[in-house]
């Protein structure tokens, strides 16, 4: 028996959350001006501009509304998530509006600026020693406070109403709709849960959309070798590089039937694609927009040698303030991705052809 009193909290909950979205702003489409590339409009969707600064807002957002209405999360639920990154931080925010303690599981080695962003918002960090525990490690706190476990990388791909509502593709699709070339010949993304992906190449379905869903992946993750094998338990010993994207295994939330073509990008391929578009537009992004962009370029090239037009899109994941520690540190670059300039020189070239 659920009572009326708890019944109205949910509906209060919910009702917080839809405020909140309707006091935000769509995120920006912008458009790349490329002259090698006439012909070939890029455009980037930034989801930089989301009030806790990343994609994960929206999976936050969702997460909340899902969990809510599936009679997971009551008045005072204390909600866990097993995230040392913008998952954390996002969900913090919404259960703050909320009023729900927040516990984020993390490595101990976590950096600093991270676990003050999730505590900037009210949560709570606990640390265990390996990144291999923090899924179990969730599930025995969740056990523990009679809590909830969030698991984004199981319900990412569900909790996003795929159909419209306007979750990313549908909002792409209509800001590109003035464009010369509207219907994108392709979307470049990258997966970490694999929910944004999933959401694209759903939406382009339903929707009878030619548009091809390009998924990159980063150095050290199974995702592109298990969508090329059909393989979902392949795993690896050691994380990827690059912040949000790539995983050791397969996650319950990627959908590979749904993408059309996968890419590796080489790591220091990522760095060079992320200090082009600084250099270009001044914009600071996170590293994975870098390999969505070098997705997106080395697509554009190809598109330009078959002598093809139309328009590609992909994201500003998130941006660079986050990481002037690492990705825009020119020190640490340069002992972490000893390659870089090589690519640097490979995409001026190529853009050059
Ligand atoms: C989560 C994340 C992604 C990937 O999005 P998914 O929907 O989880 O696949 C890319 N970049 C950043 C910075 C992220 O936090």
């Amino acid at each position: 028996m659920t009572d009326s009193s708890a019944r109205s909290w949910v509906a209060w909950a919910v009702q917080q959350i839809q405020a909140d979205t309707q006091r935000s702003a769509d995120t920006h489409l912008i458009k790349l001006n490329v002259p090698e590339l006439a012909g070939i409009d890029l455009y980037l969707k930034d989801e930089s501009t989301h009030p806790t600064g990343s994609l994960k807002h929206r999976l936050a957002r969702s997460l909340f509304l899902y969990a809510l209405c599936n009679g997971h999360i009551k008045e005072g639920t204390t909600v866990i998530e097993a995230s040392s990154g913008s998952t954390a931080v996002s969900e913090a925010y919404f259960a703050r509006m909320l009023g729900l303690p927040f516990i984020a599981v993390m490595p101990r080695k976590t950096a600093q600026s991270k676990i003050a962003q999730v505590e900037f918002y009210g949560g709570r960090c606990h640390f265990v020693d390996c990144p291999t525990q923090m899924h179990a490690e969730s599930i025995a706190l969740a056990k523990h406070t009679h809590g909830y476990f969030m698991d984004q990388f199981r319900f990412a791909e569900r909790a996003t109403d795929w159909r419209g509502n306007n979750n990313i593709a549908e909002s792409i699709f209509r800001q590109m709709q003035n464009e010369p070339h509207a219907i994108p010949s392709a979307i470049v993304m990258s997966a970490g849960t694999g929910g944004t992906s999933a959401t694209l190449g759903r939406y382009i379905r339903y929707k009878g959309f030619a548009t091809q869903l390009h998924v990159v992946d980063p150095d050290n993750s199974v995702f592109f070798d298990a969508w090329r094998s059909k393989d979902r338990s392949l795993t690896l010993a050691c994380g990827s590089k690059i912040e949000g994207i790539g995983r050791p295994q397969v996650e319950a939330s990627f959908m590979p039937e749904v993408i059309d073509q996968m890419h590796k990008v080489p790591d220091a391929a990522s760095i060079a694609a992320l200090r082009w578009l600084e250099q270009q537009t001044g914009i600071r992004a996170g590293a994975s927009t870098g390999t969505n962009l070098w997705g997106m370029l080395t697509l554009a090239i190809k598109m330009r040698a078959a002598r093809q037009q139309g328009s590609l899109v992909t994201l500003i994941c998130d941006g660079g303030q986050r990481y002037m520690d690492t990705y825009h540190n020119p020190a640490w670059v340069a002992e972490q991705f000893p390659q870089l300039g090589d690519y640097q020189a490979r995409l001026n070239s190529m853009l050059l052809k």
